[in-house]
């Protein structure tokens, strides 16, 4: 039996690479899947056997590490936050809630700051404290310009054997980057830059793109806004500021919401600028936009 990584579903089949010769085998599932009611998914590690012609069956699905339901995919590792410090401008507001999103269904988020060969002095200087400040709390940070090519190795690095998915505004590059990662891709760029572009409320199949080097990257972008959902409790929004978490541990209150509490240790950070503001704002923020939709579910 061979080893396989599921590319593509459609029409009943899927399409299996290869792990040993990355060749695409077209495969039906075995009937004992439907009886065990699990359908292969995009992105499932799978046993198959092949036959002539680039056929096979898939005999067995591993175990997933987690399924997201949009774009409908198994076994993503990460997330990449793509952002940019001019067109579109910093929105730091945004890169908190998709890291949230992100280690909500725990998934790793690295940061992407893109279209870093354009900016002036100032920009340069605002990149390198939200470099900073994130690195601090311990995501990785690449940095990039699909213009020049710069930070390519290091992106590579980063997605090498690994199913990753792009996420960020529009405009902030994602097609670009893709396109600069793999020369493999190039034949399909209209289609990559055309299905990312399509967003998320067109129906449609999604597909791994195998990179040379090893790893996948989902052609569809994954959360373009968050959930509040999925989240459930405000209570556990602290736990996806990990800083807030970390220092949230000696308040004096179990419970403590750090929202208002007297002698709230994360309060007295921000105060001392030990912990960033912005990000202290865009928590309480979700605090209370997730009590406020709790509120208004019953
Ligand atoms: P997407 O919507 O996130 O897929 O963004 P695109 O890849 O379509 O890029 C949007 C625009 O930004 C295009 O005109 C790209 O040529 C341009 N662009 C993307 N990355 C860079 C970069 O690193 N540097 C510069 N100067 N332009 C870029
Ligand atoms: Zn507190």
């Amino acid at each position: 039996m061979s080893e396989g990584t599921i590319v593509k579903a459609l029409s009943g089949f899927f399409y299996v690479q290869d792990d040993e010769d990355k060749q695409i085998y077209e495969c039906r599932g075995r009937g004992i899947l439907k009886k065990n009611n699990v359908s292969p998914l995009v992105g499932d590690y799978v046993n198959y056997t092949s036959l002539p012609g680039n056929q096979g069956v898939i005999e067995e699905i591993k175990p997933r590490k987690n399924e997201f339901f949009r774009p409908k995919v198994a076994n993503v590792d990460q997330v990449l936050l793509v952002f940019t410090h001019i067109e579109p401008a910093w929105n730091q507001r945004l890169l908190d809630r998709f890291i949230v999103m992100a280690e909500s269904v725990d998934v790793e988020a690295v940061l992407v700051i893109n279209k870093i060969d354009m900016l002036n002095q100032e920009q340069q200087l605002d990149m390198e404290t939200n470099r900073q400040l994130y690195e601090g709390l311990g995501y990785r940070v690449i940095l990039t310009s699909a213009e020049s090519g710069d930070g390519k190795a290091e992106l590579l690095d980063a997605l090498k054997d690994k199913i990753s998915m792009f996420s960020g505004q529009s405009g902030v590059g994602k097609s670009s980057l893709l396109n600069m990662l793999d020369p493999g891709l190039e034949l399909k760029t209209g289609d990559i830059s055309n299905k990312l572009k399509r967003g998320k409320h067109t129906t449609r199949h999604v597909e791994l793109f195998p990179l040379a080097n090893g790893g996948y990257v989902v052609d569809t972008p994954g959360f373009s806004q968050i959930d509040l959902s999925i989240i459930g409790d405000s209570s556990l929004i602290a736990k996806f500021f990990r800083e807030i978490n970390e220092v949230g541990e000696h308040c004096k209150y179990r419970g403590c919401t750090h929202t208002a509490e007297d002698s709230c240790k994360v309060i007295e950070y921000v105060e001392q600028g030990k912990i960033d503001a912005q990000r202290y704002k865009h928590y309480t923020e979700l605090v209370e936009e997730i009590n406020d939709y709790n509120k208004n579910k019953y």
